[in-house]
């Protein structure tokens, strides 16, 4: 079933959405070569901490970091090591979630690492778009399938493979919850949006093919082509006329 929140609890979660992108904006002052994916997930843990929060994903169905960091053709869940170590040329999906007394945020978002290709940045570029043509679908008594669609015919004119086995969802006491958001559908189909709606947007673009394998770790998602795969992830509350980012992008002060 679908939980509806009350005022209380959005802004609840607004507050773990803005310790969320506190704690992206941190991360990405450190987002260079050399770094290891295991020292983003330290600082992001010892950052959420400090906050009084927790990591969401820490533990979560047995995950063993704080955040998800996909690298290249990890397409999510990419399990921090420090073996894996960032160089030019890379692109990481950093994928991150807050729980602030008792409800999660949950937000991801693409970074190139140095000097990409332009065809790679083409890929983080169109999916960024692709969240926001489902964001704009994203109001009252427009429904789920609205969001797919939009994101999906975007999507689509650029001949990328769009990831369907993994979706965006509801959330708030639970990490996920009903109803599921897919990057893919049909205009005018499924749950029904209403105000007090939590949910979070989630394209996964792949540059090939839209087929994915999990690797022996039982987490990391790749694409089966080995070609690199993009993810960007808000999430937001329904509201009277339309929606709220709670994982808002901060801007780096210099
Ligand atoms: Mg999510
Ligand atoms: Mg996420």
């Amino acid at each position: 079933m679908i939980y509806y929140k009350s005022k209380r609890e959005i802004n609840l979660m607004k507050e773990a959405g803005l310790i969320l992108a506190a704690t992206r904006l941190e991360l990405e002052r450190h987002l260079k070569p050399g770094i290891s994916t295991w020292e983003l997930d330290k600082i992001a843990e010892k950052f959420i901490k400090e906050r009084g929060a927790t990591a969401s994903f820490k533990n979560y169905e047995g995950f063993p970091a704080s955040i998800c960091a996909s690298v290249n053709e990890e397409v999510i869940h990419g399990i921090p090591s420090k073996k894996r170590i960032l160089k030019d040329g890379d692109i990481i999906s950093i994928d991150l979630g807050v729980n602030y007394q008792g409800y999660h945020a949950d937000s991801a978002w693409t970074y190139a690492i140095g000097n990409v290709s332009n065809e790679v940045l083409e890929l983080m570029k169109v999916t960024e778009e692709a969240l926001y043509r489902g964001l704009e679908a994203a109001k009252p008594r427009n429904q789920v399938g609205d969001i797919s669609y939009a994101i999906e015919s975007y999507v689509n004119k650029f001949g990328y493979g769009i990831v369907r086995e993994f979706t965006g969802h509801g959330i708030g006491k639970s990490l996920h919850e009903p109803p599921y958001v897919p990057n893919y559908g049909e205009p005018h189909t499924g749950p029904i949006l209403a105000e007090g709606m939590t949910i979070c947007i989630e394209p996964m673009i792949n540059l090939g093919t839209e087929e994915i394998r999990v690797l022996g770790d039982g987490w990391t998602v790749i694409t089966r082509d080995k070609k690199p795969s993009a993810h960007f992830e808000h999430m937001i509350v329904i509201t009277k006329d339309g929606y709220e980012i709670l994982t808002p992008k901060l801007e780096k002060k210099e």
